[in-house]
């Protein structure tokens, strides 16, 4: 009764937002040059939620020209340091005030469980909004030790606009992890949310705005790929473009930066990260919870999801049995209800997309020992229940191509070498786990494994003090901690000759 009794408390509190759905350019709410929008569909039932504003290029061209405009007008690059952190602390406040809000908007908008959305999504969002405030009065720059007769300054300058293209599976936190560090270091912002999931970046800009941020700095064009976000890819005015989304797209935007004006790229792609669990592994029951929760969360659309358990032949059996029981508790459904634990896939285009993935699997000779369905239909939503596949093998396209949804593969090995020679057997590296007692074990299996985070006996440890980002086609240049700076500032060297 309680859990139903919320989930009709959020439906109605949903009901009662006018979302902003226009775009946000100079601090003004605009529609698209064409008139053109589009319609959101709610993946929870099927219904449309908001009609939201679809830029295309010569709206991506009047946001450039304004945050163009702002940053060189020096009203916030200009700014006393100490001055920037306050206004992104204000915004942080803000934003923790409107948390419920912003949470009700991301799972309505995309399907993620609002319980995880305001607990993970919101509190990590108000983090990085702090941790680069602080950042923005607290790094200092270098002198060379050049000698007695000169002077050499190396000091980082921002460096203008920052084009910043993101995905619909955490909408506002990715887009903060860009959009926080660029306006730390003092840039001006161009965003184009997911067409899956616009909602939360439009409000928060009208929020960042109410904190402070000069018109023009933070700018979010809603949209769609082939238009909108080609068109920031392209520009000949943007001086950085940063990314996280598919590998196929992070390609395009290398190539834009090619045809145009030689921007600056970094790009957060997908993974195949693999969980590996060694003859020595601590508590299998702790370590079965983790490796279900560590491809269920967030229905597995996670670029990080530990979609391949790698688990030694002695403990496999004992390990298989537990992970599939704690899939088979894992609650599925509507995501404003208070159980859920799995929400509903992005969109129907994509739980197509996975279910074929499913029926390779099959195909290729990987036996289904849980799940594998569609569930839900009666909602009108797109909802898919943990599935489990054993006997992988390496090669199999299950164990090799990203699946982005609730799907866990396993395979198994004899020996640590061997482990390590499947972890690295993708074309990806962005996170790996590893399970042991030992600590020799543990290091080295850390150095082997080629993957920009490798989580010891522990999935999904995170910090904003930490760099997050991929090896090899994971991508390149790193989200959150102080790193992160280095990707929105250039290095100028002044000499001065004594
Ligand atoms: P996507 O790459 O298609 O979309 C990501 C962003 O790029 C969106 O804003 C989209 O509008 C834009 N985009 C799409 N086509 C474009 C084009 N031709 N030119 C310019 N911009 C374009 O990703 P998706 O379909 O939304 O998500 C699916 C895949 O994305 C997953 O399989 C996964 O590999 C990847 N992904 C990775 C992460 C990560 O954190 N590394 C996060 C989410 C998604």
């Amino acid at each position: 009764v309680t859990a139903l009794a919320r989930r009709e408390e959020l439906e109605k509190r949903f009901a009662a937002l006018t979302p902003a759905t226009r775009l946000h350019i100079g601090g003004q709410q605009l529609d698209a040059a064409d008139g053109a929008v589009f319609d959101r569909v709610s993946p929870r039932d099927g219904r449309v939620v908001a009609r939201v504003a679809a830029g295309g290029a010569e709206d991506v061209d009047r946001a450039v020209a304004s945050a163009r405009r702002a940053f060189d007008s020096g009203r916030w690059s200009g700014l006393h340091p100490r001055r920037r952190r306050a206004v992104l602390q204000r915004l942080a406040r803000l934003v923790e005030e409107h948390a419920e809000e912003l949470a009700l908007l991301e799972s309505v908008d995309m399907g993620k469980p609002y319980t995880d959305a305001l607990a993970v999504d919101l509190r990590v969002t108000v983090q990085a909004l702090d941790f680069y405030a602080e950042a923005a009065d607290k790094r200092y720059d270098e002198v060379a030790p050049t000698g007695p007769d000169t002077l050499a300054t190396i000091t980082r300058e921002p460096l203008g606009v920052v084009g910043a293209v993101v995905p619909w599976n955490f909408p506002l936190m990715m887009a903060v992890w860009k959009v926080a560090p660029a306006l730390a270091a003092g840039n001006a912002v161009v965003l184009k949310p997911a067409e899956q999931s616009p909602l939360t970046a439009l409000r928060f800009a009208a929020l960042a705005t109410e904190a402070g941020v000069p018109d023009g700095i933070l700018n979010v064009v809603p949209g769609f790929g082939p238009t909108a976000g080609a068109a920031l890819g392209r520009h000949p005015d943007v001086d950085a473009l940063t990314f996280t989304g598919s590998g196929e797209v992070g390609r395009l935007f290398m190539g834009y930066s090619a045809e145009s004006n030689l921007k600056q790229v970094s790009l957060e792609l997908g993974g195949k990260s693999p969980q590996v669990v060694l003859e020595d592994a601590p508590d299998l029951a702790v370590v079965a919870r983790a490796v279900a929760g560590g491809i269920f969360f967030n229905q597995g659309e996670v670029c990080s999801a530990g979609s391949r358990l790698l688990v030694h032949r002695s403990v496999r059996d004992e390990l298989l049995e537990l992970v599939v029981e704690a899939a088979r508790q894992t609650v599925v459904g509507d995501p404003l209800d208070p159980r859920t634990q799995v929400g509903a896939l992005v969109e129907e285009k994509h739980l197509e997309r996975v279910l074929g993935h499913v029926r390779g699997a099959v195909e290729d000779g990987a036996r289904t020992v849980l799940g594998g369905n569609q569930v839900l239909a009666e909602t009108g939503g797109c909802y898919l229940e943990p599935t489990v596949f054993d006997q992988v093998d390496p090669g199999m396209r299950i164990a090799r191509q990203e699946v982005f949804g609730p799907v866990l593969s396993v395979i198994g090995f004899e020996d640590a070498e061997e482990a390590v020679r499947i972890a690295n057997g993708t074309d990806y590296g962005l996170a790996a786990a590893v399970w042991t007692r030992d600590l020799s074990t543990a290091h080295r299996m850390s150095r082997a494994i080629r993957a920009g985070t490798v989580w010891v006996n522990c999935f999904d440890e995170s910090d904003i003090t930490v760099p997050f980002g991929g090896y090899a086609q994971s991508g390149f240049g790193r989200d959150k901690s102080l790193h992160a700076l280095e990707k929105y500032t250039q290095l100028k060297t002044t000499w001065i000759k004594l």
